[in-house]
């Protein structure tokens, strides 16, 4: 009775799956999952598949982490929810304190939700707010970069440039201003991946000049902007972003939603340009990708530009499962595996085997940009037939599932960002297989 195809069909039935043009699935199989194990997730036939982009990005310790499943039952039998206005508890302490110590006190404020998206809102609201509680009321408009992505609610999409996304919605959305891009990938001829973050910052500085005392914030995917395709810039771009918005009294933003918890090679992405943001958005891999769980970090300055007698110069903003202590508790294990394993001197290593079994690639005629930054390489295909570059995505991902492989390239930029307890033979595995798949959709 239960048999896949039941599941499947039952699945397409009544269940209106994400990001999805769901006739696509008349073609296009939608598999469903009965277990996962480290970084294995297993169908409801018994075939597996190593999750080379972490279930979107989030899973970070593999499935079923002994670790993280352990704090979970535990936490399980103390508190599962409680509300966080006018109440708190040591999960959400717990966390605070250890995100605050991990930017040195720089930012020691968190504000919790439940995804990314509503961090993102959360961020916005905050600077706009921070602005006018401190009589700046003319600060109302944002900044963001070309090909930026933070998350698809309103709000959110409106400090997005992906127009696939944006496209039917543009009516419904207050348009930001949107800066070049400092992707590498852009640099001509003689020119360095430096060269290209000046020439953006510059088109930025423009704005800020322009729109003079209009500016809340500028909100940046710090290294790489992931959504868009694996776009990388040199970090002197962010050194310079700090400084422009000193300069002309503009927040700054870091979404590290995607590239935040290690994946860019140091905890937080800001990290390795030095600087350290006014506000900070973290979600996907906080929870290890078991619960969903978001927040915003902040400065003491901002924290301060609310403090006060008025109720409405409060930040009252709130979702019904701020602070979930599961979730919480699940962010808690998350940051004990860093600290216990030694994560990121582990990652360093384990980057560098893929950068080895990647090398052949750069003198591939069909392939271009090929990059890494952390744990997240990508290439890009050249693929001239007009169709099958349409279709070289969705064709990607098929072949791939034949090999044992769950990967999606965005476009024609393949790309990994797998979770981080890859064993060895794993990362060899995974690095040939990428490649067999590589070869039969280009043939
Ligand atoms: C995924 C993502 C978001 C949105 O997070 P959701 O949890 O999907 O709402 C925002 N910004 C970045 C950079 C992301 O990668």
């Amino acid at each position: 009775m239960n048999t896949r195809n039941d599941w499947v069909a039952r699945s397409l039935q009544h269940v209106w799956h994400p990001c999805t043009q769901m006739q696509h699935h008349e073609t296009v199989p939608l598999i469903p999952v009965s277990h996962g194990r480290g970084a294995w997730l297993y169908d409801m036939e018994g075939k597996r598949y190593l999750d080379a982009i972490s279930s979107w990005w989030v899973n970070l310790f593999g499935h079923a982490n002994p670790r993280i499943n352990a704090a979970l039952k535990d936490q399980l039998d103390q508190l599962e929810h409680a509300m966080l206005a006018g109440f708190t508890h040591a999960p959400v302490i717990e966390l605070s304190e250890k995100l605050a110590a991990l930017t040195s006190h720089q930012l020691g404020h968190c504000f919790y939700a439940s995804d990314g998206a509503s961090a993102v809102e959360i961020a916005l609201k905050m600077s706009f707010h921070s602005w006018r509680n401190r009589g700046q009321t003319d600060k109302q408009e944002f900044i963001c970069i070309q090909g930026s992505y933070h998350g698809e609610t309103v709000g959110a999409l409106a400090v997005t440039d992906v127009s696939l996304f944006r496209e039917a919605y543009g009516p419904m959305l207050q348009r930001a201003h949107v800066v070049a891009s400092p992707d590498a990938r852009l640099a001509q001829e003689g020119e360095t991946a430096a060269d290209v973050a000046l020439r953006a910052a510059a088109d930025l500085e423009r704005v800020l000049q322009q729109r003079e005392g209009k500016i809340a914030a500028v909100i940046i995917e710090p290294l790489v902007q992931c959504a868009t395709g694996m776009a990388m810039h040199d970090p002197v771009y962010l050194r310079r972003l700090r400084e422009l918005c000193n300069q002309y009294h503009v927040h700054l933003i870091a979404d590290e939603i995607a590239v935040g918890c290690g994946r860019s090679g140091t905890f937080f992405a800001c990290e390795s340009a030095q600087i350290w943001p006014d506000f900070l958005c973290l979600s996907k891999g906080i929870s290890g990708g078991y619960l969903p769980l978001s927040l915003v970090m902040t400065t003491d300055a901002v924290y301060q530009s609310f403090y006060d007698a008025d109720v409405r110069r409060g930040f009252l903003h709130s979702h019904s499962y701020t602070g979930n202590p599961l979730a919480c508790r699940a962010a808690l294990a998350t940051l004990a595996i860093f600290a216990e394993d030694d994560v990121l001197a582990q990652n360093r290593r384990k980057a560098q085997m893929f950068a080895d079994a990647f090398a052949p690639l750069h003198d591939d005629p069909r392939v271009r940009h090929v990059r890494q930054q952390g744990m997240i390489f990508a290439f890009d295909a050249i693929v001239d037939d007009a169709e099958k570059a349409v279709t070289f995505s969705r064709r990607f991902f098929s072949a791939a599932l034949q090999q044992e492989l769950l990967m999606r390239p965005i476009g024609r930029s393949v790309y990994l960002m797998p979770p981080y307890i890859l064993s060895d033979d794993e990362i060899a595995l995974l690095a040939q297989k990428t490649m067999k798949v590589f070869e039969e959709v280009m043939a």
